[in-house]
């Protein structure tokens, strides 16, 4: 379990809920990590990931707009493949400094491995990778990566 994180539940589909120690009412939502599981389309790719899940980013850079990937971010720890290393490919452009993960077999793209702006290993999630999401729920903010 992260640091400052309590246990709660056991939701369906084996999601494992945490929340946030000593959380303000008002932030009730922010700091809570789910644990989810995603993957590829067929199968092979498989991780589980703690995030919150409370917003995602719409991008607009010439990969994302062709890929119509939904991304949240997280720091590498909570992050975990399950399976599928072997059939990864790894796509990169421009500055290369994104690993963008797609599965051979399926070809999609559930993950993409990259750094912070302050060096910190992370991963981008591809949120409509993940067995159970309400993307009605998410709060989708417009990145203007076509631009940066
Ligand atoms: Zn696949």
């Amino acid at each position: 379990m992260p640091p400052g994180f309590e246990f709660v539940s056991i939701g369906l589909n084996q999601t494992v809920r945490y929340v946030q120690v000593n959380r303000k009412p008002d932030l009730a939502i922010w700091g809570e990590l789910v644990k989810h599981i995603g993957g590829c389309h067929c199968g092979q790719v498989k991780y589980e990931v703690e995030m919150n899940l409370e917003n995602a980013i719409s991008c607009n850079c010439s990969i994302c707009m062709k890929r119509g990937s939904l991304l949240d971010f997280v720091p590498e720890a909570n992050f975990k493949l399950l399976s599928g290393e072997r059939d990864l490919g790894d796509y990169q452009f421009n500055k290369k400094r994104i690993h963008h993960l797609f599965c051979k077999k399926c070809g999609i793209m559930s993950y993409a491995n990259g750094l912070s702006p302050d060096g910190q290993k992370m991963v981008a999630i591809n949120v409509r990778c993940l067995d159970v999401v309400e993307l009605g729920k998410i709060k989708i903010k417009e990145y203007d990566g076509k631009n940066h």
